[in-house]
């Protein structure tokens, strides 16, 4: 129970503001959100309410502090590898972990948010739809709120506010005003499109259902997760320019030639692929850092809002709920001390948001070009055989971000280390079999500490 019960107002109803919603209200507040978009359980929303994401170990382990994790299993598709096509629609299986535990999660966005926002509001937490945030007073503490339904404007007065209004924070706008924010915003020259594999006729999935399925095509690739409906939500990553781009893709004739000839087995699943391709919109990706997060004990931006990422990693949502679960533990430790709780929050998160947004972006190459390359496959093998061998000295970077919670810096530190060693090791390499075990042995043990693992 908290110290004193607060009034606490957050912004955006997407998957972070729920959540914290949830802890919070359990530990006494009294909490609102305010969400611009009217509620998806009633009205039927546009594009991107199929896209799905991967889940894994940070965010399962703050839905079951949270309660949630069980009844999510009638709802989660796990994702035992990736299964690469190439362009003669041979197919490549590599399994993401050491054994069937390690697995990722394949979930529906909207499925996700409506169980979050279900279970906020039977615990108290009430949820405004269609209430855009317009501004938020740093001087006074009051949020300006426009009623979309009754076009009226609205003033509240609450003890706290929190952004959690991803990636075009409204809080984050009024804090770009304060003298000495820091601020950046990096886009890819890439877009991305969601694109829907239909079911088969008996409702099946018509590619392996236990698989995040990759095109990798060098500087381009096609993604592919399964849904419970016997769907996948197909997400096309494109330049925006040049050869091979959205641009020059501009008729339904160019589109079809393009996955005819560059996604060929896939494309004799989709029926409806240009009319999907030309009715969703093209998306843009964008990395966001920035400081302060808070402004003294009246606002905090937590999430998207304060650390946008790529999608590469599939860890935007990871690292917001690890976000929540680090945010509620200061709560327990310092009750109402908001100016404690914030400078502790972001001095113990940002140096790890800050590293899984280097990660993210860096795992975009390896998705779209190095997971065809045989040389990667066989550095994976070895990976796995090192991991076996020094369980406690190399686990793979893909396994720390993924399937631990090592700190996201930790993950890129050791990472870098162990990338290295993999280069030397793997340099005139053949087979897995081959491995210099002697000089493997001398790198692990000179050159990674054990680690720490949870
Ligand atoms: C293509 C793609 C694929 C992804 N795949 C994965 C994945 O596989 N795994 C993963 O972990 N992450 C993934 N992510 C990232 C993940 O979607 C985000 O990290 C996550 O949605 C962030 O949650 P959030 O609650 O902070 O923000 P959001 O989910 O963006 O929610 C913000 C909410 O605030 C509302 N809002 C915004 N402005 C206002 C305002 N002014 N007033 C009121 N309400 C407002 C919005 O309507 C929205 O409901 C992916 C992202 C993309 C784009």
């Amino acid at each position: 129970m908290a110290q004193s019960s607060q009034r606490i107002s957050l912004i955006g109803a997407g998957l972070n503001g729920p959540l914290l919603a949830l802890g919070l209200t359990e530990r006494g507040h009294k909490v609102e959100i305010y969400e611009r978009r009217p509620d998806m359980r009633r009205v039927r929303m546009g594009a991107g309410r199929s896209i799905n994401l991967a889940l894994s170990t940070r965010g399962i382990h703050a839905l079951t502090q949270a309660g949630l994790w069980e009844q999510m299993q009638a709802i989660i598709i796990p994702m035992k590898g990736r299964m690469m096509h190439s362009v003669s629609s041979e197919l490549t299986f590599q399994p993401y972990g050491k054994d069937e535990s390690e697995v990722i999660n394949s979930i529906s966005r909207a499925e996700l948010n409506i169980a979050l926002m279900n279970a906020a509001e039977s615990r108290g937490v009430q949820i405004f739809f269609q209430h855009r945030c317009r501004g938020f007073d740093l001087r006074t503490g009051e949020l300006r709120l426009r009623d979309e339904k009754s076009g009226q404007d609205v003033t509240v007065a609450p003890d706290l506010v929190i952004g959690c209004d991803g990636s075009a924070s409204a809080i984050r706008s009024e804090m770009l005003k304060l003298p000495r924010f820091n601020f950046s915003q990096q886009y890819l020259d890439y877009g991305y499109k969601e694109l829907t594999i239909p079911a088969g006729a008996d409702g099946s999935h018509l590619l392996e259902k236990n698989a995040l399925h990759i095109w990798p095509r060098g500087n381009y690739m096609l993604i592919a997760l399964p849904n419970i409906d016997g769907t996948f939500a197909g997400i096309l990553f494109l330049p925006f320019d040049g050869v091979n781009s959205f641009a020059s893709l501009p008729t339904h004739a160019a589109v079809q030639q393009f996955f005819q000839s560059r996604f060929p087995d896939v494309c004799a699943l989709m029926p409806s692929l240009t009319a999907n391709f030309f009715a969703n919109p093209t998306g843009a990706m964008v990395t966001i850092k920035c400081s302060p997060w808070h402004v003294d004990q009246k606002a905090l931006l937590l999430g998207d809002s304060a650390h946008a990422i790529v999608p590469f990693f599939g860890q935007g949502i990871n690292c917001g709920f690890e976000d929540c679960s680090a945010f509620l533990e200061l709560l327990d430790r310092h009750g109402t001390d908001w100016n404690r709780i914030f400078c502790e929050f972001e001095k113990a998160r940002k140096v790890n948001t800050d590293a899984i947004a280097d990660l993210a972006v860096e795992n975009f190459v390896e998705m779209r070009d190095k997971v065809a390359d045989p040389k990667f496959l066989l550095r994976k093998k070895v990976e796995l055989a090192l991991e076996a061998k020094y369980p406690k000295h190399f686990i793979p970077k893909y396994a720390m971000v993924t399937f631990h919670r090592v700190p996201y810096s930790t993950a890129l530190r050791r990472g870098q280390v162990q990338d290295a060693m993999l280069s030397e090791l793997c340099a005139r390499l053949e087979r897995v079999e081959d491995l210099d075990w002697s000089r493997a042995d001398v790198l692990i043990r000179s050159e990674l500490t054990p680690l720490e693992l949870s």
